[in-house]
């Protein structure tokens, strides 16, 4: 699977690994090998030291959920009742997406597809898993455990 599977439109990038290792229900993070800084979503360049030689490896997708917000008019692929509606031709409900801290301080943004807004807390243990919308292409939901 290529990075333009993924549910956002980036047409560059030095981590495609990113969308494939995602597909197969994989988070992973790329650590700098020369200064250990760890980065998700995975980064090919080094920001701290300013180096390219990375080395990739799994996270878990479980942790404590940060923030989260609702938003009333959610990019195309998250809007999942009509993925391929433009957004002028529909109403859309708000869609919940939060930030999950997971090992390391690393944080995985994804949408809270299911349940009511009011039970989202602060703090809650959730885990983030990859869901495949109709048109194909590759998401990231955070759901309690
Ligand atoms: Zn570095």
């Amino acid at each position: 699977m290529d990075f333009k599977n993924f549910s956002l439109n980036i047409s560059q990038t030095k981590v495609n690994r990113f969308v494939d290792e995602l597909s197969a229900g994989k988070f992973m993070a790329t650590v700098c090998k020369k200064c250990g800084k760890n980065y998700y979503p995975p980064l090919a360049d080094c920001s701290n030291c300013m180096q390219s030689d990375m080395e990739w490896k799994q996270i878990s997708g479980e942790g404590t959920l940060v923030t989260f917000t609702k938003i009333h008019v959610p990019p195309e692929h998250f809007a999942v009742r009509q993925p391929l509606m433009p957004f002028s031709s529909i109403q859309f409900e708000p869609c919940p997406i939060g930030l999950l801290e997971v090992e390391g301080g690393l944080k995985i943004m994804g949408w809270i597809p299911k349940g009511d807004v009011k039970k989202i807390k602060v703090g809650m243990k959730m885990k983030a898993s990859p869901f495949t919308l109709p048109d194909g292409k590759v998401t990231i939901i955070l759901e309690p455990i």
